[in-house]
């Protein structure tokens, strides 16, 4: 059994990461050369690792699913990434930073980590900024900033609404300097499928190249796993329809511990699903946040029209309308933490509220936010005696400036014109906390595997803030690993070449061609997305926004019963020594199938709320938080990592207790 030590440096919170990193153990150059590293994902952990650890000096092979690096599903990043630099001079500090994350994750996160990260974020900045990557600057050039939900604060860099694609080209470039200089080798279009251990260390990958459907042995001295996070699982979700688990869950079934499954972001402004047909949700991003007040009907009556489509919201006077957020939080009001906006979205929808055909949506309403940028202008301007239409232009012209991408992107998919009717939103799966457990050197339970970027279990706890997951990536990729690793390497300087002609490679092969093989030649009746679908509906239904007891026990039961099913009547059409997307998602869903019972099975051991968690449970009876999320720090002050044992119900669970030196536990308070 692997053992759960964190890792985490002795001496003050402040020291730690320097003091650290001035004693752990050298790679010289020379030695570089001769050591090999495997990164899985070039997304923006994957890439910016990769193009860092080529820059140091070793040889890289890195992998990805799709045919190029700059399809990594960080490209859909859209608002923003924070840092702590302090450029509004609002107060901002590497403590507040750090602060908001753990208190934005509810008390669940490792504070040592998450220290460390608000301080390389201003790092972060100076290297995408020398990169050429394009952010926001205001009207003197300078670097822009806007603020996201959980902080009183604006600490938040943005491209537009294409942050992710900006930083992602910048990693990109970096990445390709290498490529040609012959110290990355880039294997795109491949799919890790198994990782190899030899004398309990990682010391290769199997892969499936996905146009010719060879499978592959690649071997190296470490492996570092970047392959983004689990949110499909839901069926449902705003991650790129390739998103996956099974790099991650792969390496739990060789050992790896995987934490905290059941800490899922839902976050509350997604555009609303349209019926059972749709296969993709789409993210209208948090900076929205900023400007657009979010409201629903104060009367039933009104939300019952609305559903029925006899009203407007336009028709709906001031009074009428209930701006529920600025009600129920007025300290931070529409910019909340997700997961409160989103229960709260919930809570007025299930109470008969929402509005759409559906009843399942709250307004996002930008008028507001017209008329003040509006009247700001025509003051800018010297312009006098404007009318009302003309100030509302004006105002128009700078949301467009700011957010016009999402205008347009909401009116492609609604066809309905945001800046003359309110937006639509609802809550959606979108991030997921939890993750392959890591160690403060992101190295997981076994020697030599890694674990960046969305993938680990991360530094957010039970709820992420938003702009947070770029800034975690990338100081994964371009400011962690690359020292830690080196700390672990310097033992291999003398191993020379992994051969791939052994026994464990061989085995490891085998497996893979062995379940291949079986999912080609199953001849079932249902399709692969069938299952996924079922899965999808269970998770939503029964792990989704709030979570109980019965439906806990009785999703673990259902899902395995789904996966059941799946082994005996999945059916795959093709090949498998051709270019064969059913093929490929056979085995991820396959792996979903996995995951979604060992998720179910730790929100049923959690019987607290917190963050994305909430347990019907745990609830405040009285005062002022009447009705919020209740945390129990007394029995759940832990992460809980879970060791594969076969079937997902016997995985055994592991705790890393959570202490908190720095910052007072509090309950999370946001009114
Ligand atoms: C719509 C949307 C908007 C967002 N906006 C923001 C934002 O504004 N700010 C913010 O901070 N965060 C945002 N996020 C979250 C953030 O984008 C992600 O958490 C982050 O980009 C994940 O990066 P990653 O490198 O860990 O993984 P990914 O970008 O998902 O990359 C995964 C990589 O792994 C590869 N891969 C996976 N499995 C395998 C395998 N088995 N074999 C080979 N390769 C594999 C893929 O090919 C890919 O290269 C947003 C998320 C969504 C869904």
């Amino acid at each position: 059994m692997a053992t759960l030590d964190s890792k985490i440096p002795k001496g003050p919170l402040k020291d730690k990461w320097t003091t650290y990193k001035d004693k752990i153990d050298l790679v010289n150059p020379a030695n570089k050369r001769n050591i090999d590293v495997i990164v899985v994902g070039t997304g923006l952990a994957g890439g910016s690792a990769a193009a860092t650890l080529a820059e140091l000096g070793y040889n890289v092979k890195a992998f990805a699913y799709q045919d190029s690096p700059r399809r990594a599903h960080s490209i859909a990043a859209q608002g923003g990434i924070n840092a702590a630099k302090n450029y509004q001079g609002d107060g901002d500090s590497f403590y507040r930073l750090f602060y908001d994350t753990v208190k934005g994750g509810d008390y669940r996160s490792r504070e040592a980590n998450v220290y460390r990260l608000a301080e390389v974020s201003a790092n972060i900045i100076d290297q995408c900024v020398a990169q050429g990557v394009p952010f926001a600057r205001d009207y003197g050039g300078l670097l822009d900033n806007r603020s996201f939900g959980g902080v009183l604060v604006s600490r938040t860099f943005y491209a537009k609404g294409q942050t992710g694609q900006q930083l992602l080209l910048g990693a990109y470039s970096a990445m390709n300097r290498q490529i040609a200089r012959g110290k990355i080798e880039m294997f795109n279009r491949h799919e890790m499928l198994d990782v190899v251990l030899v004398d309990g260390k990682a010391r290769g990958i199997i892969a499936r190249d996905l146009i010719t459907g060879e499978i592959e042995r690649h071997s190296a001295h470490a492996v570092v796993i970047a392959s983004g996070g689990y949110g499909n699982v839901y069926f449902l979700s705003t991650n790129a329809m390739g998103s996956n688990a099974t790099a991650a869950w792969k390496i739990h079934k060789k050992g790896a511990y995987f934490a905290n499954p059941c800490y899922t972001q839902i976050h509350p402004t997604c555009i609303p699903r349209s019926g059972d047909y749709q296969s993709k949700l789409t993210l209208m991003s948090e900076s929205l946040r900023n400007d657009g007040r979010i409201w629903v009907p104060a009367k039933l009556e009104d939300a019952k029209a609305i559903q029925q489509g006899t009203l407007k919201p336009t028709q709906i006077a001031e009074e009428d309308r209930d701006y529920y957020l600025e009600r129920r939080y007025p300290a931070f009001g529409n910019l909340v933490p997700r997961d409160v906006a989103s229960r709260a979205a919930k809570e007025r929808c299930d109470a008969g509220y929402g509005v759409n055909g559906t009843g399942e949506a709250v307004y996002l309403d930008f008028a507001a936010a017209f008329e003040r940028y509006g009247n700001e202008q025509a003051k800018i301007h010297g312009i006098k005696n404007s009318s009302k239409a003309e100030i509302i232009k004006l105002g128009q012209a700078i949301i467009e400036e700011k957010y016009g991408n999402l205008f347009q992107m909401y009116e492609k998919i609604i066809a309905e014109n945001p800046y003359e009717t309110p937006m639509m939103i609802y809550p959606a799966t979108h991030y997921t906390m939890g993750g392959v457990w890591v160690d403060y050197n992101l190295m997981t339970t076994v020697n030599g595997l890694y674990c960046i970027g969305e993938a680990n279990f991360s530094d957010h706890g039970a709820n992420r803030l938003g702009a947070s997951a770029l800034m975690q990536g990338l100081a994964d990729g371009y400011f962690v690993l690359p020292y830690t690793i080196g700390d672990y390497l310097s033992d291999d300087i003398r191993t020379g070449k992994i051969s791939t002609a052994s026994k464990e490679f061989e085995e490891a092969e085998k497996e893979v061609k062995d379940r291949i093989n079986f999912f080609v030649n199953n001849n079932g009746t249902k399709s692969v997305d069938h299952f996924h679908k079922r899965l999808g509906k269970v998770m939503w239904d029964k792990v989704g926004m709030s979570r109980n007891e019965k439906d806990l026990n009785e999703a673990m039961a259902e899902i395995k019963a789904i996966r059941e099913e799946f082994w005996k009547e999945v059916m795959v059409p093709g090949t498998a020594n051709e270019m064969n997307p059913e093929l490929e998602k056979a085995g991820r869903v396959a792996d979903f199938l996995e995951l979604g019972e060992l998720f179910a099975k730790d929100a049923l051991v959690r019987n607290e709320s917190c963050g994305g968690h909430f347990r019907e449970e745990s609830v405040e009876l009285d005062g002022l938080q009447k009705g919020e999320a209740k945390r129990n720090d007394k029995d759940y002050a832990f992460v809980s990592a879970w060791e594969y044992k076969g079937e997902p119900a016997d995985a055994v669970l592991h705790k890393e207790e959570l202490e908190f030196n720095d910052i007072e536990l509090k309950q999370r308070s946001y009114k």
